[in-house]
């Protein structure tokens, strides 16, 4: 189990992905469940998927 980044539950699976400009955040790569990648994904030019986790 892993903790998302965004809601903090814990999941088995979490999404790999950049989702927020630099300007905003220091941190590069997070990794948030599906249900916060569906939040996230809309019409965000910072998007980039970088893989699934799995435990
Ligand atoms: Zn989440």
């Amino acid at each position: 189990m892993k903790k998302c980044e965004k809601c903090r539950n814990e999941f088995n699976t979490l999404y790999r992905v950049k989702y927020l400009s630099k300007h905003y955040s220091k941190k590069d790569w997070v990794f948030i469940c599906k249900v916060c990648l569906l939040i996230v994904k809309p019409r965000n030019d910072n998007y980039t998927y970088g893989g699934t986790w799995k435990g």
